[in-house]
């Protein structure tokens, strides 16, 4: 019989490994920086290229490796961090298992210098793809430089995973704020592409939080402070009324490591019970200190999840040292997010019913009798000065560009119905239609954006009175880098270091909304799109489409329902939002008839 069963050389073993540990270059960044901490590290640079796709770059002053060290770093299960088994249950470094640098060498281009004090020379190494390329002296400040460059060089396949510089930009920001939190003390300068993102002095906790979110996050925060026998807990959270409908904020340290833990998030959550609408997210920055012998940090190899001795105690410890600082702070339970936006009948809505358009079933109506359809043609157009204190569109001439001529004929316009402030019900020759009307919404939206982009202008309207609004760095980047296709779409306005000023707003976007709008956009555009868009005018318009779109939730109109299902069957595509989700299912009467049976 032949023996079929190979040993695989050590560098096809670590490209394996290497999957586990870099999956992305926000990976790399993490390992990194976690290796620097490790030494001791008080000053500490990231640069970055494309994302990292091009270069990643850490330069540490801590205590430096020998040598020896320098030359044994990149293989395999080599630490210095561990040195026998007992050790895996009184963890304090970031790392303990050797496996970052060699996985990290496997997949890219990667140089190291290192210097202990006390030393003359530096050592340098150079190893690509787990191949020693040079090892030899050089003169160097104390402390380690690493440069990992052309990451997945030899693994196209990983390399054509990786997302677009914005989404990878987004993940190596991620990290870096969750490691800058869990040490304040520590001083970061982070550069992308030559531009300063961060220039984090050394601080306190507190200092960090706002150097990180902003100034005014200042007045956002309440303290947290708890001293017990199996838990210490320190840090803050948001008052009730900056909580947010995204999970923007939320973060727990344990013994200053970045963990996820749905249990402990819902304790803090369960405290802010009964202060916010359970659509939104309190915000929080917590630090838990327990003995190092009651978690183990081993169970995941990126090593975000963690388990506790005690979970329960830990839980309950939690929560109420969270409710006593939201009691003592006096903070009162008042909020109610949604309730003026959409519980409430509308004002309007009450004064204009009786005016308003098809309430009344009106037996003789006929979609395709001419006297009609210009009578709905002059209802549409006073619903077009309502649109106007709407948050959609609202140009002048959107409505006479209907083609009536065009409408699905089974599609009748009088009284539709709204259902859960989310579908709109409305009858047809062969039974009911019924639309999600926000995502019809972001369908119509959609398509008047690419016409507008490619075809022609978006009015703008220049502001009388200029606006200002404070956004973090970060987000100003993102402006930065979208300045010319927002400007496309009517938006026009000048970057400052922590805010923006704005000259000109497309027509559609109301004033009051503008903050949100644009913390919309920005959030949007970091996180929730697919970015296989075919190209940025797509993308910018399903961006836009999704943050300007009326929700799901609002209550509608007749005549804004009414807009809604005419305007949706106008365009293109009927069928898909931008999003690839149904606008609309049908119901036919011959299926209603069989549930009668
Ligand atoms: P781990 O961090 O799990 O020990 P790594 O592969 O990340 O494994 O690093 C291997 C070893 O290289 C570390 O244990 C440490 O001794 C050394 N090392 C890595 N980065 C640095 C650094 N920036 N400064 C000093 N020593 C370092
Ligand atoms: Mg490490």
């Amino acid at each position: 019989m032949k023996d079929i069963i190979n040993i695989l050389p050590e560098n096809v073993a670590n490209q394996i490994a290497a999957g586990e540990v870099v999956q992305r270059p926000s990976s790399v960044v993490k390992e990194l920086l976690e290796n620097s901490i490790d030494a001791k590290a008080t000053e500490l640079k990231i640069l970055i290229k494309d994302a990292g796709k091009t270069l990643i770059q850490v330069i540490d002053n801590g205590v430096g490796m020998s040598k020896r060290d320098v030359s044994v770093c990149f293989d395999r299960h080599t630490t210095s961090k561990i040195s026998n088994a007992k050790d895996l249950f009184n963890i304090q470094s970031k790392g303990f298992r050797g496996e970052a640098l060699a996985s990290i060498s496997a997949v890219s281009h990667v140089s190291l210098t290192s210097k202990q004090s006390g030393i003359e020379l530096a050592n340098q190494i150079e190893i690509h793809g787990g191949k020693l390329k040079s090892n030899n002296s050089t003169v160097s400040e104390v402390g380690t430089k690493i440069s990992v460059k052309n990451l997945f060089f030899n693994i196209p396949a990983r390399r054509n995973f990786l997302k677009s510089n914005n989404v990878e930009l987004r993940h190596i920001i991620n990290e870096f704020i969750r490691i800058a939190l869990a040490h304040p003390k520590v001083k970061f300068i982070f550069l992308n592409n030559d531009s300063e993102l961060y220039n984090l002095p050394s601080s306190n906790f507190k200092k960090r939080i706002i150097n990180l979110f902003g100034s005014k996050t200042s007045e956002k925060l309440v303290p947290v402070s708890e001293n017990t026998e199996i838990l210490n807990i320190d840090g803050y959270i948001f008052k009730p009324q900056f909580s947010k409908k995204t999970r923007g904020e939320q973060f727990l340290f344990v013994n200053n490591r970045f963990v996820k833990s749905p249990y402990l998030n819902h304790a803090v959550n369960s405290a802010f019970e009964g202060l916010i609408d359970t659509k939104y997210n309190p915000s929080y920055f917590l630090k838990l200190d327990v003995s190092p012998s009651s978690i183990d940090i081993n169970i995941h190899p990126t090593k975000t999840e963690i388990k506790f001795e005690d979970e329960h105690s830990i839980y309950a410890i939690l929560r109420a040292s969270v409710k006593h600082s939201l009691g003592q702070y006096n903070i009162s339970p008042i909020l109610d997010f949604e309730r003026n936006k959409s519980l409430d009948i509308p004002y309007n809505y009450e004064k204009n019913a009786s005016s308003s358009v098809g309430i009344d079933i009106n037996t003789n109506y006929n979609p395709f009798d001419k006297k009609d359809l210009s009578n709905d043609y002059i209802k549409l157009n006073s619903f077009e000065d309502k649109m106007n204190s709407l948050e959609f569109s609202s140009e002048t001439n959107e409505l006479k560009e209907f083609d009536f001529d065009n409408f699905k004929s089974d599609v009748a316009i009088n009284h539709p119905i709204q259902l859960k402030r989310k579908y709109i019900i409305n009858k047809t020759k062969s039974g009911l239609i019924i639309i999600n009307q926000e995502r019809a919404h972001q369908r119509i939206l959609y398509e008047r954006f690419l016409t507008s982009l490619t075809v022609e202008n978006i009015n703008s309207q220049k502001l009388l009175h200029k606006i200002e609004i404070e956004f973090s760095k970060v987000d100003i980047d993102i402006l930065r880098k979208n300045k010319n296709i927002f400007n496309q779409f009517g938006l026009d306005f000048d970057l400052g270091v922590e805010k923006i000023t704005i000259n000109a707003i497309p027509s559609f976007i109301k004033t009051e909304n503008l903050e949100e709008s644009f913390s919309n956009l920005i959030f949007n555009i970091k996180n929730e799109l697919p970015d296989n868009s075919f190209s940025e005018s797509d993308l910018i318009s399903k961006i836009m489409s999704k943050t300007l779109s009326i929700k799901n939730g609002k209550t509608l109109e007749i005549n804004e329902q009414l807009y809604i299902i005419n305007s949706l069957f106008a365009c293109k595509e009927t069928m898909i939002c931008p999003f690839n989700k149904k606008t609309f299912v049908k119901i036919q009467y011959t299926d209603i008839e069989k549930m009668f049976k």
